[in-house]
């Protein structure tokens, strides 16, 4: 696609975590590109190169080092607006960008579970994304990505719903630094250490995937049905969710078929053959030692889910490690997929 003919997008929260990640993405991106970059009001009116706190190992682009921040207002040169917004004060610059014509892609929590708003995993639930028909934002649009852990359970409990049923489950995380946006990064309080307490995390995991493993039924998601139980612990890793879990099933299976579940899913993202989309979304690892974070997070352009150790399990019926990238997967990767899937809907003109 010619430049001019790209797609206008802003960054909501460009000095983030989440929000460098997308500059990151979206540098050569073929259908989108950054017009726009905004802040808080104490960045905005400054150039993005002399604000920010950079912390990824590749350098700022050059079409954005040079580039003034914004006010988070909804008067952008741009179509779409990724959302990297503090949870603080997503939901209504979010709802305001909406409200005139925006297409909002958002990863806070805000809107979530809002009950036309898709919380959408394009592997996963691709047909929840009709529920934006009924949302009265005067043209604009929400959609929403989920949390980084729900993001790789998810992607791992598919296969395994689709197949077989899921009874219950169980999930202990260990989230990396990078999940705690740029003022954790900052600090020293993770250094030599596990923090056993993610604010609002546990009860994001306990509900989302329940939404995004939903059933589409003409005009409303019906959630899928089953209790979740989740901790979720920071851990001293730059960047890449673990979460180990257990399962029980509705059917008796073998763990052979299980693995086949896993590595012979595909979905809509890898038959529409979209830009960001990894080839195979769940690698199974045989190695009894992997996956790791150090390893396997940027997997297929960190967009792959890693799974690996599946084994039986004397409470549930199996258990296994699950390991994915918070700001690629779990983020800005993710909502760049999402919008990707909406611009080969035509949902994006
Ligand atoms: P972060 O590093 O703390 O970045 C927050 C961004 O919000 C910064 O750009 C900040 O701008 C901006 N901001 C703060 N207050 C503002 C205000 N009053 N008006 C306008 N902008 C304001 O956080 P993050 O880790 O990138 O996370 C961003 C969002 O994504 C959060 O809701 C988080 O829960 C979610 N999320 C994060 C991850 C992850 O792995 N990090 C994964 C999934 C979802 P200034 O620099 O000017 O303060």
């Amino acid at each position: 696609m010619n430049t001019e003919l790209k797609i206008k997008v802003g960054i909501l929260g460009a000095t983030g975590s989440v929000g460098q990640k997308f500059i990151s993405l979206l540098e050569n991106h073929p259908w989108f590109e950054i017009t726009e970059i905004t802040a808080s009001e104490k960045s905005a009116g400054k150039k993005y190169k002399e604000t920010v706190n950079w912390v990824l190992s590749n350098p700022i682009p050059k079409s954005i080092s040079e580039k003034i921040i914004k006010k988070c207002k909804p008067n952008l040169d741009c179509k779409i607006v990724f959302s990297g917004l503090d949870s603080s004060v997503a939901g209504e610059i979010e709802k305001d960008f909406a409200q005139n014509g925006y297409i909002v892609i958002s990863n806070s929590r805000n809107h979530r579970m809002d009950k036309d708003v898709p919380l959408l995993i394009p592997e996963v639930n691709p047909d929840h994304l009709n529920i934006i028909n009924n949302q009265k934002y005067n043209g604009g649009v929400i959609v929403t990505n989920p949390n980084c852990s729900t993001i790789g359970l998810t992607m791992a409990l598919k296969p395994l719903m689709d197949n077989f049923g899921i009874e219950s489950l169980n999930v202990v995380t260990m989230q990396a630094i990078s999940g705690g946006g740029i003022s954790l990064m900052q600090s020293d309080s993770y250094i030599d250490n596990v923090i056993p307490f993610i604010s609002g995390e546990e009860d994001k995991m306990e509900t989302e995937p329940l939404k995004i493993l939903g059933n589409f039924n003409s005009d409303k998601i019906e959630n899928a049905d089953f209790p979740i139980s989740a901790q979720c612990n920071r851990v001293n890793v730059f960047d890449g969710h673990t979460e180990c879990v257990q399962v029980k099933l509705k059917k008796k299976v073998s763990s052979e078929k299980i693995i086949k579940a896993w590595q012979n899913f595909k979905a809509e993202p890898q038959f529409l053959d979209l830009p960001s989309a990894p080839v195979n979304p769940i690698h199974y690892f045989v190695d009894e030692n992997l996956p790791q974070p150090k390893l396997q997070k940027d997997i297929d352009k960190g967009m792959a889910v890693s799974i690996g150790r599946l084994r039986e399990d004397k409470l549930f019926d199996y258990k296994f490690v699950v390991l994915s990238h918070n700001t690629i997967r779990g983020a800005a990767g993710g909502s760049i997929l999402c919008a990707e899937l909406m611009y080969a809907q035509s949902l994006i003109k």
